[in-house]
């Protein structure tokens, strides 16, 4: 292991862009550094070693070799770690462990991606601890701390990546897929680049971030603030407020939040309601259920299973009445499976869940359910306004109609009908009160026996049926009572067929 180091400090020195003419040099720096209390890996960033294997040397004392530094007794990390107390230049964040215990958290999830965006933000104080480190190399005659050092950033992206990709086959890429997001924090120096604010007439809060809302922007920007009020202050000026080399510390960086995200996969289908009395997603009221079964749930949940995602969603083409059956070839619809672990689903894996809900005779079925890209559930949102709908209805009158009002409804309905619909009494709570105008494509009347009538009608999307039927307390006009001169009332309803072609056709590959 110790060869790696040596070798990488060999080949900076003879390619001629060290600092350094020889080996002797490079321990007398490197033994300057060792002084100011760093680490083993902050120790190479500071003689300008490049970001390389020798980055991945699990062992301060192979490093020490390395270098020629004679590190006192008492004065010697144990084996597993590189500095004896946290480094006080990269707050610990370069320690193996830190990137190890990450990795190690990503592996628990067992997402079945090949990339990842990673996404690292570090304390502000860092930037402040390295120009300290800067200072006192100018003044104790370290050339090689002076610019161009790697940083902790680019060190740990570097450790982090390498242990990804051996122990998850994870390579790191500028993917939209999956992405890990670390952010550290570390309250023991929070304040210390705050002098920078106060040496300035105004403060660098930023007013433009606010407007922009999101953390990361405001944190980004902040970052940026801090290092160019720190190119804005001169050296004997940062020495008032801050030690170089910069003071040990107690406590290594913490990770702040860790947050692995994965880019939600899609599946499409057709959704049968063969019963009444369940709704299209779960329908809670203050804390009670009022229907036992929701469509979301009967096929979400073996979707969720097997794709091990956190969580769903199902978003109908419009959507039925819990009372109210979808028969016919259902009603398009698709599940968002948000961050998913699983995204290489087979076609039999999802035909599978397709034919338990049929085999087990589920009250809730599903047709040609499939994985969808993105990009096509749009056609659910934008087919909302272009659909039409067939219904049939069991419909009961005051009193039985005679068979000539009966031909003048049905040559009427066949023409179609034009109805002024005001939002309806039962979704005044959660509509605007509004007038709509509806067209009904098509309306048939039959009777059945005594005061049952059936009802078949073609609308286009929006139409409220319920309300079409009983009038809605005039609400609607005109509405079937109105036309029967009776009073009427709708016993049940059944959607028998939403016209909207989605899914697409199937595909033989998964997107
Ligand atoms: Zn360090």
């Amino acid at each position: 292991m110790a060869d790696t180091v040596e070798s990488a400090v060999m080949a900076v020195l003879q390619s001629g862009n060290s600092k350094y003419a020889d080996a002797g040099q490079i321990k007398e720096a490197s033994e300057k550094l060792y002084s100011f209390g760093l680490c083993a890996l902050c120790i190479l960033r500071y003689i300008q070693l490049p970001i390389g294997p020798s980055y991945c040397v699990r062992s301060a004392d192979a490093i020490y070799k390395a270098l020629g530094i004679e590190a006192k007794q008492d004065q010697k990390p144990d084996e597993e770690s590189l500095c004896v107390k946290p480094c006080p230049a990269c707050l610990g964040i370069l320690d193996l462990t830190v990137a190890d215990h990450i990795v190690g958290q990503f592996k628990a999830e067992d997402y079945d991606t090949m990339d990842a965006l990673v996404g690292i933000e570090l304390p502000k104080s860092i930037y402040i601890r390295h120009r300290a480190v800067q200072i006192a190399g100018r003044q104790q005659n370290i050339p090689s701390a002076a610019e161009n050092v790697p940083e902790v950033k680019d060190v740990f992206r570097y450790l982090f990546t390498q242990q990804l990709s051996i122990v998850c086959d994870v390579k790191a890429n500028a993917t939209n897929d999956m992405r890990i997001d670390i952010a550290f924090s570390h309250p023991e120096t929070a304040t210390e680049h705050q002098f920078l604010n106060i040496r300035k007439k105004e403060p660098a809060s930023n007013s433009s971030d606010r407007k922009n809302g999101t953390f990361k922007a405001s944190a980004d920007r902040s970052k940026t603030v801090v290092l160019s009020d720190l190119g804005a202050c001169a050296d004997d000026e940062f020495t008032k407020h801050s030690t170089c080399p910069p003071p040990a510390i107690e406590t290594a960086a913490k990770i702040d939040s860790l947050i692995f995200k994965r880019a939600s996969l899609f599946i499409g289908g057709r959704y049968l309601k063969l019963e009444r009395n369940i709704s299209q997603t779960p329908f809670v009221v203050e804390g009670r259920r009022m229907t036992e079964l929701s469509v979301a749930e009967v096929i979400g949940e073996p979707l969720e299973r097997l794709i091990r995602c956190d969580s769903y969603n199902l978003v109908g083409s419009g959507r039925e009445d819990a009372d109210v059956r979808m028969l016919g070839d259902g009603r398009p619809f698709y599940i968002e499976c948000i961050n998913p672990r699983f995204k290489a689903v087979t076609k039999e894996q999802i035909q599978d869940i397709e034919d338990q809900l049929t085999s087990s005779n589920s009250p809730v079925q599903v047709r040609r359910l499939q994985v969808i890209p993105a990009k096509d559930t749009s056609i659910i949102k934008e087919g909302e306004e272009h659909k039409t709908k067939h219904y049939c209805a069991l419909v009961w009158f005051s009193q039985p109609l005679n068979p000539d009002k009966l031909v003048e409804i049905n040559t009427l309905g066949k023409n179609g009908i034009l109805l002024q619909q005001k939002t309806p009494v039962r979704v005044l709570h959660r509509r605007a009160p509004l007038t709509r105008p509806k067209r009904l494509l098509n309306v048939e009347l039959s009777h059945i026996e005594d005061r049952f009538y059936k009802v078949r009608i073609e609308s286009e999307a929006g139409a409220y049926i319920k309300e079409f039927v009983h009038g809605d307390l005039g609400r609607t006009t005109p509405s079937l009572a109105d036309l029967a001169g009776v009073t009427a009332d709708i016993l049940e309803l059944d959607v028998e067929g939403v016209s909207l072609d989605f899914p697409p056709t199937p595909k033989d590959t998964i997107v």
